[in-house]
């Protein structure tokens, strides 16, 4: 099959084939090294054929402990200490090779060390592919919340091949299938339909079209960028109250019931998706939203992105037509408590 390409305007390509040969796409950064970030299990799983993608390029690997907990100031202390020690220089390239959690602390890394060295994105988890790898947000957690110290920088290209997936663990691939249903439902209406007719190369494809055609128009999230976090104000303060026991994805799947439902009921939303999102909530073993959501309220109240008693809140007038509207943070409690 032939490589799949994506031009993302201003700056940079994003290729798309099952067994992409990594190295030919890297061919002008011979004469640099190359220090590719990874973590433990992405390692252990593709140790040897990064030796033989790498094995004419001068590189190093570095990898860090996995999970969102490595998301951190420390992590990103040892990693570029690390880099530093190693002879990093400003024309060295990064590499990430991994899931959000290396992509978005590579980026950040990339566009703070040396004021900004260029990186190169390969995600290797279902998320990373579909989601975080594209748009150019970066950054790490701090315990006040996520991705709350970041900056926008966008890789030099973003390589994907699917075959990574083959050792993606099955709730991590349900987690990254959220965002796939997330863009089917803001932008893509034939996908939502067809999304257990095609095969995961074409739905990969489309869902990463949804996110380039928004974030090209919104590179900054000023506005239409927002419709992107349909599902993602009640998702975060699940995820939030969870103590991050619920998994982004899943946390999404139910906020994007709660904003479904809810729209229903302000007679914004029509009410036909529902029963389909119910049909693919089962298909995909994702919970259904807490019935009582007080205590999400209340999450929401103290999120970064707050704005006095409103909140600026993602509906869904159809398939394919998102709208922000803004709520009164009390009113939510009057139309999603019972
Ligand atoms: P996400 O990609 O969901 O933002 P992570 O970067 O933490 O978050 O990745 C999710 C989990 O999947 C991590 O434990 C990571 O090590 C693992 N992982 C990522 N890609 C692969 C892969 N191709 N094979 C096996 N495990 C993977
Ligand atoms: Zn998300």
């Amino acid at each position: 099959m032939k490589t799949i390409l994506v031009k993302v305007t201003p700056s940079y390509h994003i290729y798309l084939k099952e067994n992409l040969a990594l190295s030919s796409f890297l061919e002008s950064y011979k004469n640099q090294k190359l220090f590719i970030i990874t973590d433990d299990n992405v390692l252990k799983e593709y140790d040897a054929y990064l030796k033989k993608q790498f094995k004419e390029y001068k590189y190093h690997i570095i990898s860090i402990k996995p999970g969102e907990t490595s998301k951190n100031i420390q992590t990103y202390n040892d990693v570029t200490t690390n880099l530093l020690k190693l002879g990093m220089g400003k024309k060295d390239i990064l590499i990430a090779f991994g899931g959000g959690v290396v992509g978005d602390l590579t980026g950040f890394i990339a566009g703070t060390i040396f004021r900004g060295v260029k990186f190169v994105q390969i995600p290797t988890s279902l998320l990373a592919m579909v989601d975080s790898s594209i748009g150019g947000k970066t950054g790490i957690d701090t315990p006040q919340g996520k991705n709350l110290i970041g900056v926008f920088k966008n890789p030099e290209m973003v390589l994907i091949d699917p075959m990574f997936l083959k050792t993606l663990p099955e709730i991590e691939y349900r987690n990254g299938f959220a965002e796939v249903i997330k863009s089917a439902l803001i932008g893509d209406l034939p996908l939502f339909n067809d999304l257990d007719k095609l095969d995961i190369q074409e739905i990969i494809y489309r869902t990463i079209l949804v996110k380039k055609n928004i974030v090209e128009q919104d590179p900054f999230e000023s506005s239409l960028r927002m419709y992107l976090n349909f599902g993602h104000t009640f998702g975060h303060a699940i995820e939030h109250e969870s103590g991050y026991l619920v998994k982004h994805g899943f946390a999404v799947m139910m906020g994007m019931e709660i904003s479904l439902s809810l729209g229903v009921k302000l007679g914004i939303t029509n009410p036909s998706i529902l029963p389909k999102f119910e049909t693919l909530l089962k298909q995909g073993k994702y919970n259904q939203a807490p019935k009582d959501l007080r205590v999400f309220i209340d999450q929401i109240k103290y999120d970064k992105k707050r704005d006095k008693e409103m909140v600026s809140f993602v509906f869904l007038k159809d398939i394919g037509e998102p709208i922000i509207k803004e709520i009164a943070l009390e009113d939510l409690y009057e139309y999603t408590c019972q």
